[in-house]
Formats: C-alpha cells, sequence, structure tokens
C-alpha cells in the first residue's frame, strides 16, 4: 500500500524536505536490510521550500538506518565491570529518579549534568530545559551544538543582541557574491551547495569566494580561492575591511545611523595593509585584493560559515570580524546579502529556540537575565528564584566535572561524546569516574554505551512526532511513521516520567507532544523567535514554515517576511549593531620542531557524526570505508610517507592511525583526518585523539579545527 508520509531529512542543518514511502509497495518486492529488516524508502520532497526536491546520498538511505542496532529495553548495571540486565522502564525510571535525588540532596543541583544533542527535537528540548533549569535549579543542560554552532549563537548575540541567522536559501540564489569561509559546503551541507552552484553557474557575474586550507570541493568551483593558513582568518577578514575602507566601498548612511564602534573597529583594520595579511595568511598579495575587489563590486555579498570559523579558541571573534565586513558595507536585511551560519544537525536551531545550552532559556532569552529568568519562571509554573543566575557547565566542562567528582549524574541523550569530545582518552577515564551515568539513544552498541550504568531506548525520528528547524528558521513537523522498536519511547516522555517520580506532577502533566510544542511556543511571545502562530496542526496541515510567525500571521504575511532585520533595527538597547575590533591570537596550539604540523579534521559527504547511522549504510560505507589522512607531497617526502600506506599521526595527546592520502589539495604543513570513526569502527583511528580542549573564552567552543601534530610511517619512531 503507498502510504506516504512527508517529513524532515533527520542528518543535517539543511533541513531537506524527505517523502518516505513504507517497504511494501505493490508490484516491487520489500528491499531489506543486511539484519533482514524491511526497509523503507525515502526520496526529495518537491513542495519542500528549503530543499525543493533535492536530497544527498545521506536523506536517500536513511531508510536503511532505522532498524539496525537498535537498543529495544531499558537495561541496567550497578557498575561498569557488570554485563547489562534488562529491566521494566519503571525500575529503569526509577533507578534515574533516586540517584538524581539522591545527588541532588547530598551535592546539590549542580551534581547533575544532561548532555543532549541537535537531533532531538524541539520538544525533546523543551522538556530537558523544564526538568534540570526549573524543576532542578541546574543549568547544566547543554549539548553537542557546543561543538558546532557556539561561536555563531556568541557572534550573533555579541553583534546582533540576538541569537538568529539573518539570512534565508532564497539569498543564495539572488546574491552577487558568495563568502564561504571555513566551511565545505559542498559536502557538509550539499543541497545548499546545489543551490549556491547552480545559481553560480547561471548568473556568470557572480562571483564565489571560497576560504580553507584545503582544496575541497566546494574550493574547486570557486572563482577564487584563498587556502589560507589554519588560524589566519582574522587577519584576512580585517585585510579585506582594510581595503573596502581604503578604496571608499563602505555604507556611510547605514554605519551611522543603524551601528556602534565603528571608529575602534577602523583603527585596527588600519593595521592590516594586504602586505602584511598576505604574509601572515600565506597568500599572494594579488589573491587578498581580489578577493575584496569582488566584495567591493558586488551589490549583495552572502557569507556562508561553519564549524571551519566556529570550532576555534576564538570562533566568537571569527564570527564578529566577518559580521564587521557586513556592518561596514550594509550587507544586511536585503535579499541576497548577510551572514549566514550553516547549522551542522538537523535541530541545533530547535534547540536554540527552546533555550538548549548552559547559558540560554526558552525564546532566545538568557539565564543571567533576571527579567528572562522571571519570564520562564511564570511559564513553568515556578517559584520566583527557581532558575539559577548561574549559567552551566558546557559540554567540556561536564567532561572536567566528572574529573573532579563535582558530577554526579551525567544523563546523556542521543549524542556519542566518547568519540566526538575533544581529546578522548582523557574523556574515556573521565567517563570510567562517572558515579552514574544515563546513556539515552537509539542505537546499541555505541561507544558512549560502554560507560553507562543505565540504558534507556530512545524512539528516533520517524517514530514520535515533533518539529525540528533548520538553518534558514523554517520549522517542519516530523511525524510518526513507523512503530519504535521493543519499549523504546520517545526522549520527551523518559524526561516527563522522570520529572513526575521527581514530584513535579504539575509541571509534566502533558498529554502528548503536541501539547508541549503548545507550551514551547507560549513562551516565544515577542521574542525574536516568536513561534507562537505555530502549532502541530497547523504544520500539518499547511505543511513548513519560517519563523518568526507570531500569533495571527497568514502563511502569505510569513512568505513576506523572509529575513530578520529588515527593518535595519537590531536587538540591542539602542537597536544598533555593534562593531567588533579584534586582533588574532592565533592557533591555541601552534606547530613546533617536535610537532610541526597543523592537524585539521572535518566531515565526508557520505558519513554523519560518529556513524551511528551511516556505519550501518552499506552505500556510504563503500563511499568512504576507512579514514585517510590527507597529506601535501613535500610534507610526505619529508617524513619519507608513501601514498596509501598506514601513517601514525602523534600529538600531546595521543596517536592515532591513517591511511595516507598524499595530495596537492591540502597546502604544505597542513594535514587532515576526518572526525567520524570512533572506536566500533575503526580501533585508533580516533581523530579526536590528537585534538585538545582549548575553547573559545565567549563561545566556550573548543577548537576541534587545529592541533599540532607530527606524521610518522605506523610502527616508524
Ligand atoms: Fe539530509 Fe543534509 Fe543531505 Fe539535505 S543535505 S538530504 S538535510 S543530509
Amino acid at each position: 500500500m503507498v502510504s506516504l508520509s512527508k517529513t524532515l531529512c533527520p542528518y543535517c542543518g539543511v533541513g531537506c524536505g524527505l517523502e518516505v514511502l513504507p517497504p511494501a509497495q505493490p508490484g516491487k518486492p520489500v528491499a531489506r536490510d543486511s539484519e533482514g529488516n524491511p526497509v523503507w524508502q525515502a526520496r526529495g520532497d518537491r513542495d519542500h521550500p528549503s530543499s525543493k526536491g533535492m536530497v544527498c546520498v545521506k536523506g536517500a538511505t536513511i531508510g536503511e538506518s532505522l532498524s539496525k542496532s537498535r537498543l529495544k529495553h531499558p537495561m541496567l548495571r550497578d557498575s561498569l565491570d557488570e554485563p547489562f540486565r534488562r529491566v521494566s522502564w519503571d525500575e529503569a525510571l526509577d533507578r534515574v529518579a533516586e540517584r538524581i535525588q539522591a545527588a541532588h540532596s547530598t551535592f546539590g543541583p549542580d551534581a547533575i549534568c544532561m548532555y543532549g544533542s541537535g537531533q532531538l527535537q524541539t520538544e525533546d528540548y523543551y522538556i530537558a530545559q523544564k526538568l534540570l533549569k526549573g524543576c532542578l535549579g541546574t543549568n547544566n543542560f547543554d549539548a553537542n551544538s557546543r561543538l558546532c554552532m557556539s561561536s555563531a549563537v556568541a557572534g550573533y548575540i555579541q553583534s546582533f543582541g540576538s541569537d538568529g541567522p539573518p539570512c534565508c536559501y532564497d539569498d543564495l540564489e539572488r546574491t552577487d557574491c558568495a563568502f564561504l569561509i571555513g566551511t565545505n559546503t559542498a559536502e557538509c551541507h550539499p543541497i545548499v551547495f546545489n543551490r549556491l552552484r547552480k545559481h553560480h553557474k547561471r548568473t556568470r557575474k557572480v562571483k564565489l569566494i571560497v576560504v580553507d586550507p584545503r582544496r575541497t570541493p566546494t574550493a574547486e568551483a570557486a572563482d577564487l580561492h584563498l587556502a589560507i593558513e589554519p588560524g589566519t582568518d582574522i587577519d584576512l577578514l580585517n585585510g579585506i575591511a582594510h581595503l573596502l575602507l581604503r578604496w571608499g566601498f563602505i555604507d556611510p548612511v547605514f554605519v551611522d545611523e543603524c551601528t556602534r564602534g565603528f571608529e575602534k573597529f577602523a583603527e585596527v583594520i588600519s593595521h592590516y595593509p594586504p602586505e602584511r595579511v598576505a604574509r601572515t595568511c600565506g597568500l599572494r598579495i594579488d589573491d587578498v585584493v581580489q578577493a575584496a575587489r569582488y566584495w567591493a563590486r558586488a551589490e549583495r555579498v552572502l557569507s556562508l560559515w561553519s564549524m571551519g570559523m566556529n570550532q576555534s579558541s576564538e570562533g566568537t571573534a571569527k564570527v564578529r570580524t566577518l559580521i564587521n565586513l557586513h556592518l561596514m558595507t550594509g550587507d544586511i536585511g536585503k535579499p541576497g546579502a548577510g551572514p549566514f551560519s550553516l547549522t551542522g544537525q538537523p535541530n541545533a536551531m530547535g534547540g536554540r529556540e527552546a533555550g538548549g545550552l548552559a547559558h540560554i532559556l526558552p525564546g532566545y532569552r538568557l539565564v543571567k537575565n533576571p527579567q528572562h529568568r522571571a519570564e520562564v519562571e511564570r511559564g513553568w509554573g515556578l517559584p520566583p528564584g527557581s532558575i539559577s543566575p548561574i549559567p552551566g557547565r558546557p559540554a567540556w566542562d561536564m567532561i572536567t566535572g566528572l574529573e573532579t567528582g563535582e558530577v554526579q549524574v551525567f544523563w546523556v541523550a542521543a549524542t556519542n561524546p566518547a568519540v566526538s569530545m575533544p581529546d578522548i582518552e582523557r574523556t574515556k577515564s573521565a567517563l570510567r569516574r562517572s558515579p552514574f551515568t544515563v546513556y539515552q539513544d537509539a542505537y546499541y552498541p555505541t561507544e558512549t554505551a560502554d560507560y553507562a550504568h543505565v540504558l534507556l531506548p530512545a524512539a528516533q525520528w520517524s517514530e514520535k512526532t515533533g518539529a525540528m528547524t533548520n538553518s534558514e528558521r523554517v520549522v517542519t513537523l516530523c511525524p510518526t511513521f513507523r512503530q519504535p522498536p521493543g519499549e523504546a519511547r520517545p526522549d520527551w516522555e523518559i524526561m516527563v516520567e522522570v520529572g513526575r517520580r521527581l514530584g513535579f506532577t504539575e509541571q509534566f502533566d502533558l498529554a502528548n507532544s503536541a501539547a508541549v510544542y503548545a507550551e514551547f511556543v507560549a513562551l516565544t511571545r515577542d521574542r525574536l523567535c516568536d513561534c507562537t502562530g505555530l502549532s502541530h496542526a497547523r504544520l500539518a496541515a499547511e505543511g513548513p514554515i519560517q519563523w518568526p510567525c507570531p500569533k495571527g500571521m497568514t502563511a502569505a504575511e510569513n512568505q513576506q517576511s523572509k529575513r530578520l532585520y529588515e527593518d535595519l533595527r537590531f536587538k540591542t538597547g539602542d537597536g544598533r549593531a555593534q562593531f567588533a575590533a579584534f586582533h588574532s591570537r592565533g592557533l591555541a596550539e601552534p606547530t613546533d620542531s617536535g610537532y610541526p604540523l597543523v592537524l585539521t579534521t572535518g566531515r565526508l559527504y557520505g558519513h554523519w557524526h560518529t556513524q551511528t547511522r551511516t556505519g550501518r549504510i552499506d552505500k556510504i560505507l563503500k563511499l568512504h570505508p576507512e579514514p585517510e589522512l590527507e597529506i601535501h607531497p613535500r610534507d610526505a617526502a619529508d617524513w619519507g610517507i608513501e601514498d596509501k600506506t598506514w601513517v601514525e599521526a602523534q600529538s600531546r595527546r595521543g596517536a592515532a592511525r591513517f591511511r595516507a592520502k598524499v595530495t596537492r589539495a591540502i597546502a604544505p604543513g597542513t594535514v587532515f583526518v576526518p572526525m567520524h570513526w570512533g572506536a566500533l569502527w575503526a580501533e585508533q583511528s580516533e581523530a579526536n585523539a590528537l585534538t585538545h580542549p582549548e575553547s573559545c573564552p565567549a563561545s566556550l567552543q573548543p577548537e576541534l579545527k587545529a592541533c599540532a601534530v607530527c606524521v610518522v610511517p605506523a610502527g616508524a619512531e
């Protein structure tokens, strides 16, 4: 029987619309995965406004990942030395509630942490905030978005007064110049890149600039590829600003009426003539000048970025320095222009709206703001003072809290920190010391499950109903169209059960996910991310809708408000955007004679994060069977490394083995490895065995993109 469900791809933040068909279709044999489970078929949804029917290999093969290696029943053990035993939901939930209660009484609320994920739906995120920040009184909820987008969040807040990407995907087709920095969009956000690439090919005057130390498929398509040395982004951006100011290509009216801080910024960029910038960044002077010329000649410049900017110990400064360029040229709040962060995960945006980081609250509110706390306490029916004014532990601090014993309960939901955290041996050692770890996930085994005391089986995408928001603020309802396996339950429902056991029956008297969503949107009233016009019923009836969508806004009106800040009023106290003035501090761990190469990490086209899904899809495994280390021929010759042989990369924290790929696509002095392989998939090939946790002081995002290494033939001293 043909029964088609429209939903959203649950992989990356592009947020493509999918149509999913059940395995049994008239006249067709039922496809089965390698475990014999029937496979649901997915294809692009032509009606989805973000993707218009396009889909990449991950979205197209999602059906194959849904049934394999699923965690189906709650499991418990008293210590990590014991095997798990199957228990009832009641026994598992009682144990979690007891341990939370005990930690709360003995050590205080901040001994409890939850670490979530951009894979969670908005309803899951929202309930987690209510449980941790409201009922338990700790802001110790953080998500893996901390490793991904928190520098963009901090940059937007500091420059514009609020989080929220100002642009939309239609801008990809309306820009005169796309400036891509720290993003391999062609592989990591393929459908965004398809839209941009078509526009670039169709309209010859459109320029595409790509800034990346690697010659990626994205860089291959560029008019100008600037292969900067890692860590020199701020120098380049200040250098472009220097030339724009020198040539008079600024928007003085916008600068005068809509911004603050231009004088200090102008003083800083006066120190960045192209000769100095070229020398620092390892570029030709002509290329620096050409980048500025492209920017100057374009009426509308759209800049796109992702982890290459964010995953840095000066990530927020980089983001703000990029935003400076838009402020000085007035390239914001109009079609085809603006700074546009490309979110990594499918619902990291929804997580931010629901308050899913340790320093924020639902509705783009801040933990430190007393008025914001009071508004949320009222919304949650909690007494004044219930929410702590102190931001909670960011992701890495949860790991250090386990080391010191300050964290007594560590609850992980829908993420795999035993692969994705920096300095992975230190992370694993901290996880081994955890007095009580709850692991709530759809899959088993995973690397993190090895460190858990309780396993809670979660229903995943397709088995629960909830909303997700993509990078352009479009909210899509993802409906239930399959039964969860075994006893798996939606994440929000599991957290509600724990909340009720802790005595918060009134706060968690919620019948279904539509009721949870209704409560969440009420807390966005009059905020930048106003979603009060949205409900599960409306999203089901009308399809995806972009926020802001206040109550009463019609679909036609919604179509007319695709960009933020079109009125050129920002969310700062005086409505003006704030220039930043930064000099670069460079990499947190510079190279030296012992570790002479910069290692950078990233994603591959087919794989997703730690492979909990894509590692179970045959087609993707064939596409990327093993992790490779890219090294320039000159460095390979210096270190006696031959193409396709095994090498060992060593940093101050550990070592990992990869197959060498000798290529001119990487600049001399830099090597690249993918971040997807954990111990389950390729023992001793974990990129994060090498990385360090030094973080941006403003966003607290670790510098996963760069560390100092040496590379030697495997087995060599
Ligand atoms: Fe899914 Fe991202 Fe691919 Fe779109 S581009 S199909 S959202 S993985």
